[in-house]
C-alpha cells in the first residue's frame, strides 16, 4: 500500500494539496471550485467511492477522496 501524502510534503504545498478540500483557501487557489474533488480528478487512481487513492501528480502517494490540489483535472 502506497505512502499516505501528508499535506506538509513539498510537493503537496506547491499544488496547494489539502485532504479536506473544503479548507483550501480559494483566495490563493481560485481554480479551486466545490465540486472538484480527488474522487473525480483524471489522477485519482482509483474508483470514485475509494477513500483513498494514488495520484499521479505526486508519485503514486495516497491522496483523499474530499481532497484537492490545483493540479486537478476533470475525469474523462
Ligand atoms: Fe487530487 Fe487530482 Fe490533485 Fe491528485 S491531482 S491530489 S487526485 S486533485
Amino acid at each position: 500500500r502506497a505512502e499516505v501524502l501528508p499535506e506538509s510534503d513539498p510537493a503537496a504545498v506547491a499544488l496547494g494539496y489539502k485532504a479536506d478540500a473544503s479548507k483550501v483557501d480559494v483566495k490563493k487557489w481560485p481554480t479551486y471550485a466545490k465540486d472538484r474533488l480527488c474522487a473525480n480528478c483524471q489522477l485519482y487512481a482509483g474508483k470514485s467511492t475509494d477513500p483513498m487513492a494514488p495520484c499521479g501528480a505526486f508519485g503514486g502517494k495516497q491522496v483523499s477522496a474530499k481532497g484537492w490540489c490545483a493540479a486537478w483535472v476533470k475525469k474523462a
